[in-house]
């Protein structure tokens, strides 16, 4: 990554406005004549323009504020501009996307001190390179939509998760998003190769090269992927793209126990050559939850599995799409093979194939309906936790048993093909949400994950939601260094302040 100095006559123009203000602080009003002058009116919102439009709330809805301004820029060279322009008048900045965060990253604090950067006119795709494979999106892309532009190119940008429709490329690199296909393709960061960003001070780094390989110092890139914001505004990415899966096979499975799992997995990755793309914890509860609160939602087996298991393999081979006189596909074939040696064994109690397009989108449906589910359920509490694939089985038959006996019902679902469990906590029936021991809950569910090696973090992140967690779990020796790095690149603490990183102990 180099640190560009210079994007041309729109950014210089803007530049020479603003470094002559130097590091002198100027007044509100000449702020907003400033973002005004930057991005034109228009694009500067205020008073009730800003509480008219969904800036100031998460879609959590539990985290919300009201800022000086949000400003709307369309360009990197605009967002260099603002970021200056804050940074010289002591302006907090909190850039935002989609704001279906879960951790209240993407909103103001209650201070009304900040100005909101909202990346969503940025949504370019500057290229496709179908030769090497990439693709280079502006921070403002819907996820979706990137999806859909690789398609396009008959390639596939493989993130997905149920927010993809309003998550934007700026926001899932920032919290490092997984999802359901990470077994297969890894989180954000491993599908990302280059980065370009402005700095807290205003300066750009422009690493958007598209290189595989580049050893030439610390990986910025990786710094600011995953940073909530909080080491400065990604403005673009180049990310690898993969081979269009030409054929699916997508089910659902009963298995014995969830100690089987990591076996069962294993063993369909064996027979597929590895083709598992999504491997879904979906336990009885949860499935219920979704079939009470979307009625049309249909129930994938006759009997509901204790242990279910939501799975799709999926491959791009010739071979493996090629159908026999049965009509089924050399891939579905593997699949069964797989199962049928893994029901005789009694791991698989009971299977159930999607034979249609619909009978596959129906699955999906399913299960990406979990968190609106749970939300509409009544009140929960969320955690979003990893553990190594050996402990999953330990965590959840000590802790359902645990959490019961308290008046609990937990709602699970999770990646299991990763060791991610979104481990949800509601009430029982006939059970006071605020009667229960949430707090013991809690310290039990963190004791027992913290003496297994999990991380009470997997996927969504810190924001504002999990500083408490962070600072009393996270080891003190990564905190520092996290501490020291904010100060190298934000010593005003003006880059999302009070997210991420809690205050020290007192
Ligand atoms: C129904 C549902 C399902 C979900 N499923 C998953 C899942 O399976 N896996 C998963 O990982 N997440 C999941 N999420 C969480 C969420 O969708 C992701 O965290 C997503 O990546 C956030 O993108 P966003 O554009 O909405 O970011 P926002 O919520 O707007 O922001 C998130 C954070 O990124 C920062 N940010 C935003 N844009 C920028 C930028 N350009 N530069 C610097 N910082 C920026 C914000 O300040 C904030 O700290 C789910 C959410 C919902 C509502």
């Amino acid at each position: 990554m180099v640190v560009q100095e210079s994007l041309g006559a729109d950014f210089r123009t803007m530049w020479d406005v603003y470094a002559a203000t130097g590091s002198t602080i100027i007044q509100p009003g000449e702020m907003l004549t400033g973002l005004k002058e930057i991005v034109g009116a228009s694009q500067v919102l205020m008073g009730d323009a800003v509480a008219a439009a969904p800036y100031c709330k998460d879609w959590t809805g539990q985290f919300a504020g009201t800022p000086i301004a949000v400003v709307r820029p369309e360009s990197t060279a605009q967002v260099a501009a603002i970021v200056k322009l804050c940074h010289n008048h002591g302006t907090p900045m909190v850039p935002t996307g989609g704001r279906t965060g879960l951790c209240g990253g993407g909103v103001p604090t209650g201070n009304g001190d900040s100005v909101v950067v909202s990346l969503e006119r940025m949504n370019a795709v500057r290229a496709v390179d179908v030769g090497a494979r990439s693709i280079t999106l502006e921070a403002g892309v819907v996820l979706q939509t990137a999806q859909e532009q690789a398609r396009e190119h008959g390639l596939a940008f493989p993130l997905t998760f149920g927010a993809q429709g309003s998550a934007m490329i700026g926001g899932v690199l920032s919290t490092n998003a997984g999802g359901s296909n990470v077994v297969k393709y890894g989180t954000t960061r491993e599908l990302c190769i280059g980065i370009e960003a402005v700095l807290p001070d205003g300066s750009i780094i422009d690493g958007l090269t598209g290189l595989r390989k580049d050893n030439t110092g610390y990986d910025l890139k990786d710094l600011l992927i995953g940073a909530e914001g909080t080491l400065g505004i990604i403005t673009a990415a180049v990310f690898k793209l993969s081979p269009m899966p030409s054929v699916r096979t997508t089910g659902f499975l009963s298995l014995a126990s969830i100690a089987d799992a990591p076996t069962v997995l294993n063993a369909l990755q064996d027979r597929t050559g590895g083709a598992v793309e999504a491997y879904e914890y979906m336990p009885a509860a949860a499935v219920e939850v979704i079939c009470r609160e979307f009625p049309k939602t249909r129930r994938p087996l006759g009997v509901p599995a204790e242990t279910g298991l939501f799975f799709e393999v999926a491959s791009s081979r010739p071979d493996d799409a090629k159908g026999g006189d049965d009509g089924e596909t050399r891939l579905q074939g593997l699949v069964f093979e797989g199962l049928e040696a893994l029901m005789e064994e009694g791991t698989v109690l009971d299977a159930m194939i999607a034979q249609s397009e619909q009978q596959r989108i129906d699955l999906w449906t399913m299960r990406e309906a979990i968190l609106e589910a749970i939300t509409a359920n009544g009140p929960a509490y969320h955690m979003d936790i990893a553990l190594p694939l050996a402990s999953v089985a330990e965590f959840v038959t000590t802790m359902d048993a645990a959490v019961a006996d308290m008046g609990f019902v937990p709602l699970t679902v999770g990646h299991l093909g990763d060791g991610n469990l979104h481990y949800a906590l509601s009430a029982a029936e006939g059970k006071n949400w605020t009667d229960l021991p949430l707090t013991r809950a809690k310290e039990q569910a963190f004791a027992l994950l913290m003496r297994l090696n999990g991380s009470f973090s997997a996927e969504h992140g810190i924001g504002q939601s999990k500083l408490d967690v962070m600072r009393n779990l996270k080891q003190a020796s990564q905190l520092d260094v996290m501490r020291k790095i904010k100060q190298a690149l934000d010593p005003d603490d003006l880059m999302n302040p009070g997210k991420f990183i809690p205050k020290e102990k007192s």
